[in-house]
């Protein structure tokens, strides 16, 4: 147990009637003495607020930079990737809701420290740590721990995250994030609320404040029939990117299958993936990506200016790379990201 950072007393009384209040995400979760806040990972001790995870994975892997997916980032390079159980959000189509939805006594695992985190990336000769799997908000004080270690062993940091956090903390640990994908739910807040448990302003609030931090971001938008395919919304979506976070920010359209509490929804059709691509390049973003579904062409990067083919990829793997300094070896275009 580690004593949390982001909380205040709401109501001061006896040890019973004490009542905190947590600010980490924007559920600002008021909690009764003994209780959890809606993450179920930090707790009221005796009007102390604790993270109940601090030190716990429960999911280690070394994985392709690639499968977050990041694509504009160290492309072609492994990443030290680590979940922990619990998340804010309640999302219908989780993929990861063994782990997400559990409670941290139902995964009893040995501690790691943070500077064992670091020691592992490093051995395993992985540039950069993701923090990622389940939602690293909810392990903020770990993940913070870790990503400071981290930047002085000269490792970079990534957070794979729906991006549910407020503004105080994402401006305090996103200074040590050099990349995020972040999930961009889709674009209806009665969608938010009524399929993940959340509002959509607080991610767009969110997503702004990581950008300023100078965060590399990517988004990946899962696109659920009769859920949130709506083209107009999705227009609307990419208008927001094009405006708030630049063209040149990387979206992964990625298609669903039926899993958890949406077992009775069909996966996407290609041709909705192949639409909502043409209606992103229309709406101006320059990189468009369609994922878990094999394509020819629907993960390679090519140049906006020239149209060459600069990255090649198959599964997770790189074929080929033409970005020679951040630019088209072809026609010397700047292409966004951070490459080396
Ligand atoms: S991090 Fe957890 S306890 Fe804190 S406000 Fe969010 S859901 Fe509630």
């Amino acid at each position: 147990m580690k004593l949390a950072k982001f909380w205040e007393p709401y109501k001061e009384g006896k040890e019973k009637e004490q009542i905190i209040q947590c600010h980490l995400c924007p559920h600002n979760c008021m909690i009764a003495e003994g209780n959890v806040g809606i993450c179920r990972v930090r707790q009221n001790i005796k009007g102390r607020l604790y993270s109940l995870v601090y030190g716990r994975p429960v999911s280690t892997h070394i994985d392709p930079i690639e499968k977050k997916p990041l694509f504009h980032f160290l492309p072609g390079t492994n990443t030290y990737s680590f979940g922990i159980v619990g998340c804010n959000l309640k999302c219908e189509h989780c993929q990861n809701w063994e782990i997400s939805q559990a409670l941290p006594k139902d995964f009893p695992v040995p501690e790691v420290k943070p500077e064992d985190i670091v020691k592992q990336a490093k051995a395993a000769g992985c540039p950069s740590i993701s923090y990622t799997y389940t939602e690293p908000t909810i392990f903020y004080e770990y993940a913070l721990d870790i990503a400071s270690i981290a930047r002085e062993e000269e490792l970079k940091n990534v957070m794979i995250t729906n991006g549910y956090m407020n503004e105080k903390p994402v401006h305090e640990i996103y200074r040590l994030i050099d990349a995020a994908n972040v999930d961009l739910k889709g674009f209806n807040e009665e969608f938010y609320q009524k399929v993940c448990g959340a509002k959509l302003e607080h991610v767009l609030a969110a997503l702004k404040t990581m950008k300023k931090a100078g965060t590399w971001i990517e988004l990946t938008n899962l696109i659920i029939p009769g859920k949130n395919d709506d083209m107009e919304e999705i227009k609307d979506m990419c208008e927001w990117i094009v405006a708030e976070l630049g063209d040149t920010t990387p979206l992964h359209f990625s298609r669903f299958f039926p899993m958890y509490k949406m077992k009775n929804i069909p996966s996407t059709p290609e041709q909705t993936l192949v639409k909502a691509k043409e209606v992103a390049q229309k709406a101006g973003l320059k990189f468009v990506y369609v994922g878990n579904i094999v394509t020819e062409k629907g993960e390679n990067t090519y140049c906006p200016k020239c149209r060459k083919l600069l990255v090649a990829r198959s599964g997770f793997g790189i074929v080929s790379n033409n970005i020679r300094d951040s630019r088209c070896a072809y026609c010397k275009e700047k292409i966004e990201g951070v490459w080396e």
